[in-house]
């Protein structure tokens, strides 16, 4: 298999809590920890969990909006941290972040046309006639108007929006889209909108998608292989198919089990999840899931379970992961 062309190697971010007069650190919020991905080209790899669970994060470190606390962020092969800055604002061309608001995320102040011209500029690409060509080519590909660039962001719907933040994002051609919860913030009538047209995109391009969602259904309709994330870090990696057909960490199978589904066949028997995430300032001793794990043992609270393969392309974080099958 080629080389990733993404990979988190062993990844923390952690922030300081500060306080006080001399603003002392007293504590840290562990938002990812120990974290080990890789993301292959042309690939659709979804991260999952509740929120709070550190997937938004993983995402900002992976695109360079975060330098890591410690490991590092390798972009065809190359450490983001060891590159020059000329050189990361060459690379940072070939990722692109697509957000989650697609509100927040379009300047209220700018036009359409002027938002879309911005990533050009960044970038040195010099104005005229190929790059307004460029530009209406982009709207094209999302499924909007050239007349459109006349426009201001308040004069659209939000799964407008959203196609207007992934022509921004694909501006420059990247390789690699890190969609962080992209249809979120849409209706449900929309959201299957913009699900196609980034499927549509993503075969039309090759492009490679690291996608974060907390959507199961959203996830196992788009993605190759699946991450789950709780409290900062990965618990279970597999592909689609085998996560979906037999999860092996005790959290996915509880995530499993409240997704709905209409299909009586699908539906599992599992109990549902009990209380809330424990604070990432806080995490639980041992096994970071213990305080809400049904099958918790006494193991649980003194040992963290290591990622480890349990079938062929397929690992989890559990002590009893052969033994907790649904
Ligand atoms: Fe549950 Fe223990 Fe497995 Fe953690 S290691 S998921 S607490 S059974």
């Amino acid at each position: 298999m080629k080389a990733p062309l993404l990979e988190a190697r062993d990844l923390d971010m952690h922030f300081a809590i500060t306080g006080g007069l001399l603003q002392r650190e007293l504590g840290r919020v562990r938002a990812v920890t120990g974290v080990n991905l890789a993301l292959h080209a042309g690939e659709v790899l979804g991260v999952v969990g509740e929120s709070g669970c550190g997937k938004t994060t993983l995402a900002r470190v992976l695109t360079g909006l975060y330098p890591p606390t410690r490991g590092q962020v390798l972009f065809d092969g190359k450490d983001l941290q060891a590159l020059s800055a000329a050189e990361r604002h060459g690379m940072s061309r070939r990722v692109q972040m697509v957000f989650q608001d697609p509100f927040a995320s379009l300047n209220p102040r700018h036009r359409v046309g002027r938002i879309l011209e911005m990533p050009f500029e960044l970038h040195g690409q010099p104005a005229g006639e190929p790059r307004r060509r460029r530009i209406e080519e982009l709207l094209a590909l999302v499924g909007l108007d050239p007349q459109h660039l006349q426009r201001w962001p308040h004069e659209f719907s939000g799964g407008q929006r959203q196609r207007i933040g992934i022509a921004r994002a694909l501006a420059l051609q990247p390789e690699v889209l890190v969609l962080d919860e992209p249809l979120s913030a849409l209706d449900m009538s929309i959201q299957s909108q913009v699900l196609n047209l980034l499927v549509e995109l993503q075969q039309r391009l090759k492009l490679a998608y690291l996608f974060v969602s907390h959507d199961l259904s959203v996830v196992q309709y788009l993605c190759d292989r699946v991450a789950v994330m709780y409290l900062g870090r990965v618990v279970e990696q597999a592909s689609t198919k085998q996560l979906f057909a037999m999860p092996r960490h005790p959290y996915t199978q509880s995530l499993l089990a409240a997704a709905p589904s209409i299909d009586p066949r699908q539906r599992r028997t599992q109990p549902p999840l009990q209380g809330d995430v424990p604070s990432p300032s806080r995490p639980p001793p041992g096994c970071a899931f213990h305080t809400r794990c049904p099958r918790a043992q006494a193991r649980c609270s003194q040992e963290v379970p290591a990622l480890r393969s349990v079938a062929a392309g397929h690992l989890a974080a559990c002590h009893f992961a052969e033994e907790t099958l649904p």
